[in-house]
């Protein structure tokens, strides 16, 4: 693709883009470079000193954002957040499902149901009621963009992985059945797969882990960019980063 990601560029100048779980880790990275391109990002999550500290990092670049701290348990505001959209910017263009959870690596008979509950939410309702509040509103845009987060662990049968992986497979489903449900309008949607990144989340699953051995946010959002721009020509594919 042809954009240079190393300095600011007018690549996405007058494109409003929507980041879920953007106060750290990939959502934070993937926030700044698409402000870095020009967009103005609405900047979701529920800590907000951490979406603040993003727009920060975006301001200093010369970036536009506007914080819009959410729970994403909380599926009346995500109802709420279209109209929210609408009456600001009156469409969206870009929006990626970033925000998610581990939940508990174990036997699935020894898993807590609010563990169950909470990691299936945020990684599969929460994107389904995003879709629903937002396509709308990427159908107002001349190149709408949908991107979601997904995993190796949504492909993989293994032990002890089994909320993640069940909530990751069925998100693919999910966004992939979308993807074909958009396909005549001007909607690009598809998942990314970001690998081990240098993140909380990655912490947490691999405690042991030198950090310096997995790949940077930033590495990854950079890869993230191309399935926002208007030339992007994939649709439903899952895209697996590169590193
Ligand atoms: P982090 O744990 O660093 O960040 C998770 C983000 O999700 C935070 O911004 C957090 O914000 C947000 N979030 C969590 N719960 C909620 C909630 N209830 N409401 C709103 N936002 C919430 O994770 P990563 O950056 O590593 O993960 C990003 C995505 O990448 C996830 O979908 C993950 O599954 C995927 N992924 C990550 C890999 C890795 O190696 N890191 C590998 C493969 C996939 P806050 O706490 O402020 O609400």
């Amino acid at each position: 693709m042809g954009y240079n990601l190393s300095k600011k560029n007018n690549t996405l100048e007058g494109k409003i883009a929507l980041v879920t779980g953007a106060s750290r880790g990939i959502g934070a990275a993937i926030s700044v470079e698409l402000a870095k391109l020009g967009a103005h990002v609405i900047l979701t999550s529920r800590s907000v000193g951490g979406l603040e500290e993003v727009d920060d990092s975006i301001r200093s670049y010369g970036g536009s954002a506007t914080i819009s701290p959410l729970d994403l348990l909380d599926m009346e505001k995500i109802d709420q957040l279209g109209a929210l959209v609408f009456d600001r910017y009156k469409k969206l263009d870009i929006l990626v499902g970033n925000a998610g959870l581990l939940g508990t690596l174990g036997p699935i008979n020894h898993l807590d149901p609010k563990v169950w509950d909470e990691t299936l939410n945020i990684n599969l309702t929460a994107n389904w009621r995003l879709i629903r509040s937002l396509d709308p509103l990427l159908r107002q845009s001349s190149a709408g963009r949908a991107v979601f987060i997904t995993s190796t662990a949504g492909q993989l049968i293994r032990p002890y992985w089994g909320i993640y992986a069940v909530s990751k497979a069925a998100l693919q489903m999910l966004v992939l059945t979308y993807a074909k449900e958009v396909e005549k309008t001007k909607i690009k949607v598809n998942l990314f797969n970001p690998g081990g990144t240098r993140t909380a989340m990655r912490a947490q699953a691999f405690p042991g882990e030198e950090p310096s051995k997995v790949k940077t946010p930033e590495n990854v959002a950079k890869q993230i960019i191309p399935l926002t721009l208007d030339e992007c020509e994939a649709m439903g594919e899952v895209i697996r980063a590169k590193g």
